[in-house]
C-alpha cells in the first residue's frame, strides 16, 4: 500500500468544525461555548508518510485567558448543577455517539497516530466501554458519618464528610492514546461535576478535537469544555493558572517535573513515564512467555508506558527464552498500517526511530550485542530489536536501561536469583508495572513483595486497559492512579460538615 496519507471524514457530525483548504481540513478549536477558526494553524502530519493530513486551530495567550474565564466562571457551575443522574445520561449518549461514528474515529487513529486497524479499534471499543463504565466511579463518591460521641468536645455534635469536585480540571494528553485517555480523563472529571479543559497532543490533536463534538452533541454544558490547542512548551501559564485545581497529565516524566514546577499548589494526577521489566521464572511456560513478551515489546510500535523494556531471565532457562523471544519478534510485520497484514505500524515521526537507532548503537558501543532487528525502514518504520547484554556491570551505563525510550526495543539478560532479579528490576527509575512468568507461588509472591511498581502482571504482559484494574506509577512512573473509581479520590475535595446540636441535645433523651 502506498498511496498518500490522507483523512476523510464520513459523519456529518465533523461538517461543520471543520473547513476545508484545498484537499486538507482546517479544524476549528471549542473554547467553552463555541467553535473557533483562528490564524494561527498548527500542521498535523500522519506518521504514516510524513503528508500533512489536518490543521488545526490554534489558541494565543489571549483566547485561552478568555476561554478559561468562562469555564471558571460559567462552566465550574453549569456542570455541577446539573444531577448526577443527567450527568450520567450525557456520558452513556456520548457513549451511542462514539459507538454509532466509530469508523471516523478509527480512520482518524490510524492516518494521524499511525495504528493498525485493530489497535485502532480497539482504541475506539476502550473509550466506548470506559464511558458505559461511569456508573461505577459512582460508587466511590460517597462519604462518611462521623458520630461524635467518641470526644467529650464533640459529644452534642455529629459530622458528614463529603466529596465535592474540584471546579476546573486541566487533563493533558499524550500522543499514544490520544482518544482513550481524553475519555478517560473527561469521565473520571465530569461525573462528579469539574469543568475540563483538554490539553490535546500536537502530534495528533483530531481525536480529541472530534471527542468534544461528540460532548457537545450529547448535551455535556458548552461552557464546561474547552479544547486549548496549544503546544506543551507554551503552556506554563496555563498550567500555573489559579482557576484550575487540578491537573491530570500523561505524559513523558521530563514532562512531569516542568508541570509540576509550574503548577504551584494544585492536586495532581501524574500518569508518566514507565517502560516494564518481564521476569521470566525457570518454570514458566515458556512459549506463551515468549509470545506475551514480543507482544509487550511490539504492540503499537512499543509506544506505550506499558512496554516491555527489560526481559530478565532465570539462568537455566535463558538461551532457550533467547531463541523463542527472537523466534517471535520476527514474526511481526512492519509496514503501512492500512494493510491488513501489517502488525506493526510506524514510529510517531523520524525522531523516534533516531532515537532508537542511537541508544541501539550506544548499547553495541558499551559491549552489549544486537540479537534481532532495528533494521531502519524509512523515516518512521523500523523492525523491533531485542538487545542482549551480557556483562551485568555494563547494564546500568545503558540509555536502553537508564531512559525510556518510546520505541520497540527491549534488553534482555539472566538473573541467578529472585534479590537479582529485583535488583535489576527495581535498578531502574521508573517503577510502573512488571511482568512475572513462572508457576511457583512461592517465588512469585516473594518477587511481588519486592516489586516497586504500581501493578504486577502474573503470566501476563502488562497492558493498563480501560483501567477496571487501577494502574499508575511510583519513582519517576508518577503520582496517583488512573481505573475505574480510583481516580475520583485526586479530582473531589473532602468537605466536612459539623452539626451541633448543643441545646437541644441528641444525648438529652438518655
Ligand atoms: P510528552 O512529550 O511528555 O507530552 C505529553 C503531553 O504533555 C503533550 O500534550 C505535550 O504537548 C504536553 N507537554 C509537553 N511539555 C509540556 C509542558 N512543559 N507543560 C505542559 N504540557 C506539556 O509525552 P508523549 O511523547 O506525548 O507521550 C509519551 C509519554 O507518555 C511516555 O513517557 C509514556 O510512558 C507516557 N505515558 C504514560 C502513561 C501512564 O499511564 N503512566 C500512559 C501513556 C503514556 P505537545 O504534544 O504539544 O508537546
Amino acid at each position: 500500500m502506498n498511496h498518500k496519507a490522507s483523512l476523510e471524514l464520513r459523519s456529518p457530525l465533523f461538517e461543520d468544525i471543520v473547513e476545508r483548504e484545498g484537499e486538507v481540513g482546517v479544524f476549528k478549536t471549542f473554547v467553552a461555548g463555541s467553535w473557533v477558526l483562528t490564524d494561527s494553524l498548527a500542521v498535523v502530519k500522519s506518521p504514516i508518510d510524513g503528508s500533512i493530513i489536518a490543521k488545526v486551530s490554534r489558541l494565543d495567550a489571549g483566547a485561552i485567558e478568555k476561554g478559561v474565564d468562562v469555564v471558571y466562571r460559567l462552566g465550574r457551575r453549569r456542570i455541577r448543577d446539573i444531577p448526577g443522574e443527567k450527568r450520567l445520561n450525557i456520558l452513556s449518549r456520548i457513549a451511542d455517539l462514539l459507538e454509532k461514528n466509530a469508523g471516523d474515529f478509527e480512520e482518524v487513529l490510524i492516518v494521524n497516530a499511525g495504528k493498525t486497524r485493530k489497535q485502532a479499534a480497539g482504541e475506539v471499543e476502550a473509550s466506548i466501554d470506559r464511558l458505559r463504565k461511569a456508573a461505577l466511579d459512582l460508587r466511590k463518591l460517597q462519604g462518611e458519618y462521623v458520630p461524635g460521641d467518641w470526644d467529650r468536645h464533640t459529644l452534642e455534635s455529629e459530622g458528614i464528610v463529603r466529596r465535592e469536585p474540584y471546579g476546573v480540571v486541566l487533563a493533558i494528553i499524550p500522543f499514544n492514546y490520544p482518544l482513550f485517555d481524553t475519555v478517560n480523563k473527561f469521565v473520571y472529571s465530569t461525573i462528579p461535576g469539574n469543568a475540563f479543559i483538554v490539553k490535546p497532543p500536537s502530534a495528533d490533536p483530531l481525536p480529541v478535537i472530534m471527542f468534544a463534538r461528540l460532548a457537545i452533541e450529547a448535551g455535556f454544558p458548552p461552557e464546561s469544555l474547552m479544547v486549548a490547542t496549544l503546544k506543551g512548551s507554551e503552556a506554563e501559564r496555563l498550567v500555573a493558572d489559579r482557576r484550575i485545581s487540578v491537573i491530570s497529565l500523561t505524559g513523558s516524566s521530563e514532562t512531569g517535573v516542568k508541570v509540576m514546577q509550574s503548577a504551584g499548589i494544585k492536586q495532581l494526577i501524574m500518569e508518566l513515564g514507565g517502560g516494564d521489566p518481564a521476569i521470566v521464572l525457570a518454570d514458566a511456560d515458556l512459549k506463551s512467555a515468549a509470545s506475551k513478551i514480543a507482544t509487550g515489546i511490539t504492540s503499537y510500535a512499543g509506544q506505550r508506558c506499558d512496554a516491555i523494556k527489560l526481559v530478565l531471565v532465570e539462568e537455566p532457562v535463558y538461551s532457550e527464552m533467547k531463541k523463542l523471544l527472537v523466534e517471535e519478534l520476527s514474526k511481526v510485520k512492519v509496514g503501512d498500517p492500512r494493510s491488513e497484514s501489517t502488525t506493526m505500524g510506524p514510529l510517531i515521526d523520524k525522531e523516534a526511530v533516531d532515537a532508537m537507532v542511537e541508544a541501539i548503537e550506544e548499547a553495541v558501543s558499551k559491549g552489549a550485542k544486537l540479537l534481532y532487528g532495528g533494521e531502519r525502514i524509512g523515516d518512521t518504520y523500523i523492525t523491533p530489536a531485542l538487545v542482549e547484554v551480557e556483562d551485568k556491570s555494563i547494564l546500568k551505563e545503558l540509555k536502553l536501561y537508564k531512559d525510556e525510550v518510546f520505541a520497540p526495543v527491549a534488553l534482555i539478560t539472566s538473573f541467578s536469583t529472585l534479590d537479582e532479579a529485583v535488583e535489576l528490576a527495581n535498578g531502574r527509575r521508573y517503577g510502573l508495572d512488571a511482568a512475572i512468568f513462572g508457576e511457583s507461588m512461592a517465588r512469585i509472591r516473594k518477587l511481588i513483595r519486592f516489586l516497586e511498581v504500581g501493578a504486577i502482571y502474573i503470566n501476563e504482559y502488562p497492558r493498563h486497559g480501560i483501567g477496571y484494574y487501577p494502574f499508575g506509577g511510583r519513582k519517576d512512573s508518577g503520582i496517583g492512579r488512573e481505573g475505574i473509581g480510583y481516580s475520583i479520590e485526586y479530582v473531589t475535595a473532602l468537605k466536612t460538615i459539623v452539626y451541633n446540636y448543643r441545646g437541644r441535645g441528641i444525648w438529652e433523651y438518655l
